[in-house]
């Protein structure tokens, strides 16, 4: 025995059936079990959604839902701010130990100190004024860019860091070549 199209019929309600139709459907749901469960389970699913209470938004969920929202997008630039601190940390410790190792290579101390304070000094003075850049600007943004400033400051920091190693070997390598002429 063929379902189609009563199968149609029953499920689909956009198309109201016409009374031949309808006197064909009921022709055969009275001779087809299947098609009588059917319809009988789509009539009790039809009076579920019907029952089923519409679901209003709580009083006051949107603005929860904004709060959560911000406060999670605070959680998560707080979270960036400490990764950055962390690279910041391990940038550093990097370069201590780059220091160290140049240090205890060239077995001249006195002169690699002098060399790290004065591009330590360097650098201390690129940072403060790149800090009273940031917080300038900072200051002037909506709370959302600062993250592209801590990318943009970063990388400078990269840059800088490089340059200060740079500036360092420099520093050292031509007071070594300089020492020697002396002797
Ligand atoms: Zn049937």
């Amino acid at each position: 025995m063929s379902h189609q199209p009563f199968e149609q019929w029953i499920l689909d309600d956009s198309q109201p059936l016409s009374t031949e139709e309808n006197s064909l459907l009921n022709n055969h749901i009275g001779q087809c079990s299947d098609c009588s469960q059917l319809q009988e389970q789509w009539n009790h699913v039809e009076e579920m959604l019907i029952q089923a209470p519409v679901k209003h938004a709580p009083e006051g969920f949107t603005a929860r839902w904004q709060q959560t929202f911000l406060a999670k997008k605070a959680t998560q630039q707080k979270l960036n701010g400490k990764r950055f601190i962390h690279f910041l940390i391990f940038g550093s410790f990097t370069s201590l130990l780059m220091y160290l190792s140049l240090s205890i290579l060239s077995g001249s101390p006195a002169r690699f100190i002098m060399s790290f304070l004065r591009s330590s000094s360097v650098l201390a003075l690129r940072i403060s004024k790149l800090n009273m850049l940031y917080h300038s600007i900072q200051s002037y943004l909506p709370p959302a860019i600062p993250i592209i400033l801590l990318i943009l400051l970063s990388c400078s920091l990269i840059l800088m860091l490089s340059i200060w190693g740079i500036t360092f070997w420099k520093y050292s390598i031509k007071g070594v070549i300089l020492n020697e002429d002396y002797q």
